[in-house]
């Protein structure tokens, strides 16, 4: 079967790209379902000069804030307005079943609208210099901003950080996954007809090696947001210091989940079970580290895996389905190869660990695994398995929970569960990781800041944080005193500091 390609996105214009056609699998039916250009380096290099050229010009970068708001309030109806399309087209592209997808997807539009009100509300600072001086700071865009997206939740992950780079007043190269291209594609249309001027974001599927490479040591571009693995975040970071230019980085984990014994166990296990299910565990904070007090061990690992097999693998376009496929057959094949070093380890295999037969489709799904009698050195316990795969570890009491929740050589999220919340507090201030829940999991939004600390990367999306990232701080100082600076004109009477 022959598909018509889809376009690179450059300059307001499709244009085909330099490299080899990606072929696109559908991870539920293991069958390519469309082709996508593929930028090379030189396409990469047009985008950005097409970013670099309109941002000079001013169109969007000196647009005043008002209208660039409402510009970009436009941009969130639209998106919403193309709800069905988008979240159908990303689950065709990572397998994520329609219910999970919908309910992230509806949520987009927010962080435009965020974005947008933030840079209405956003106000610069009197500073309070010594001396006969006004003194205040004012912000101006970065310039060109590379962002480098993941495919497991495409078009949040690019949302996160499109929002403010473009409520900023940047322009943005768009690189997304090159296994899930085509929803950035119709961002960048939707981009358009809201009236954000062509060349202002630009959407060039390619492949990391090569087209991601040539988007981070770009001159021109001014700050790099990745997401994605830990190995390639290390040469992204690396290749935006070189150039001292700003970074993001948004990279793996190893979530622990803390189930303390004064919450009923099935209600622990139902919420251990969504945060490391999800997204058939395909999520950087997937809580796969299950840290259990050992008097309810026992009780918690038979919850947990009573609630692992009454999860519904299958066909993630229907609507009953609660756990899809994982993205590849070698994702597939990694991921059982992990449940087998555990379980040659000393791990037990208490439920899963197995491919899933779904009648009529030949995609990748996995069962819902849990390995018990884990100890937090197994290579199960340290490495990010990304598939539907948790550990649970005892713990004795809460200085050691929080020890081995803390030794991880990730840092991203955690959460803890308890009724008692006085502890609750307390082991949330001790956690060395960039988010924490707190008999939850998983929830985020455009005014929490998400990131992580150590391998999981650095810097922050979301909030203020966020936005401010996206911006130079410029210190404007003004003298105030009526008599004019004359330094080398006599008797020094001023001051340098
Ligand atoms: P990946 O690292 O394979 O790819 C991510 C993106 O980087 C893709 O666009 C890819 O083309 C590009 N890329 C790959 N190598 C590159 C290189 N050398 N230079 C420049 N760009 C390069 O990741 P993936 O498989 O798409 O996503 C899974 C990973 O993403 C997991 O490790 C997961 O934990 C992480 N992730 C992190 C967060 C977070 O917020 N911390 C969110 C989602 C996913």
């Amino acid at each position: 079967m022959t598909f018509r390609p889809h376009h690179l996105l450059v300059d307001g214009r499709e244009e085909a790209g330099g490299g080899e056609l990606l072929r696109l699998v559908n991870p539920a039916t293991g069958k390519v379902f469309a082709t996508c250009h593929c930028a090379d380096a030189r396409d990469i290099d047009r985008a950005v000069s097409s970013g670099r050229e309109v941002f000079q010009r001013g169109e969007w970068s000196q647009m005043t804030i008002h209208r660039r708001a409402r510009v970009l309030n436009r941009f969130a109806d639209l998106i919403e307005s193309e709800m069905g399309t988008l979240y159908q087209m990303e689950t065709q592209g990572n397998g994520r079943p329609f219910t999970e997808t919908r309910a992230q997807v509806t949520r987009l539009p927010e962080w435009y609208r965020y974005n947008a009100a933030l840079l209405l509300a956003s106000r610069d600072a009197v500073v309070p210099m010594a001396g006969p001086y006004h003194s205040y700071t004012s912000r101006f865009p970065l310039g060109v901003v590379g962002i480098l997206s993941s495919f497991n939740h495409p078009l949040m992950i690019a949302s996160k950080s499109l929002a403010p780079a473009l409520a900023t007043g940047n322009s943005v190269v768009l690189k997304p996954s090159e296994q899930t291209p085509l929803t950035a594609l119709v961002m960048g249309r939707l981009a358009l007809e809201a009236g954000i001027p062509p060349g202002v974001l630009n959407v060039v599927p390619g492949l990391g090696p090569e087209a991601g490479a040539a988007l981070v040591e770009h001159p021109d571009v001014a700050k790099v947001v990745f997401t994605g693995g830990t190995e390639p975040g290390r040469s992204v970071a690396v290749g935006a210091a070189k150039r001292f230019a700003k970074a993001t980085v948004e990279l793996g984990g190893k979530t622990p989940v803390i189930v303390f014994d004064d919450i009923d166990p099935a209600v622990s296990a139902r919420g251990a079970a969504f945060g490391g299910f999800i997204g058939a565990g395909q999520t950087c904070i997937a809580g796969t580290r299950i840290l259990v007090k050992e008097n309810i061990y026992d009780q918690f690992v038979k919850a947990l895996v009573a609630q692992a097999e009454r999860i519904r693998v299958g066909d993630p376009t229907s609507a009953a389905t609660q756990l899809g496929p994982v993205i590849s057959a070698a994702a597939r094949q990694r991921i059982l190869e992990f449940v087998d070093s555990g379980v040659a380890e000393g791990a037990r295999l208490a439920t899963g660990g197995v491919p899933v037969k779904v009648p009529g489709l030949s995609g990748f799904f996995v069962a819902p695994t849990v390995l018990a009698d884990v100890t937090n050195q197994m290579r199960v316990a340290r490495e990010e398995i990304f598939g539907p795969v948790v550990v649970v570890i005892p713990f004795t009491d809460e200085a050691d929970a929080i020890r081995q929740a803390n030794d991880s050589r990730y840092g991203l999220g955690s959460s803890v569960w308890t009724r008692d919340v006085a502890r609750a507090h307390r082991v949330a201030g001790q956690l060395e990781h960039g988010i924490v829940w707190v008999n939850d999991h998983h929830r985020l939004d455009p005014s929490s800041p998400w990131g992580g600390v150590r391998e999981s990367g650095y810097g922050r999306e979301g909030g203020w944080e966020s936005f401010n990232d996206f911006s130079h701080v410029r210190a404007v100082t003004v003298r105030t005193a009526e008599t004019d600076i004359d330094w080398y004109g006599g008797v020094a009477v001023d001051r340098l500091n």
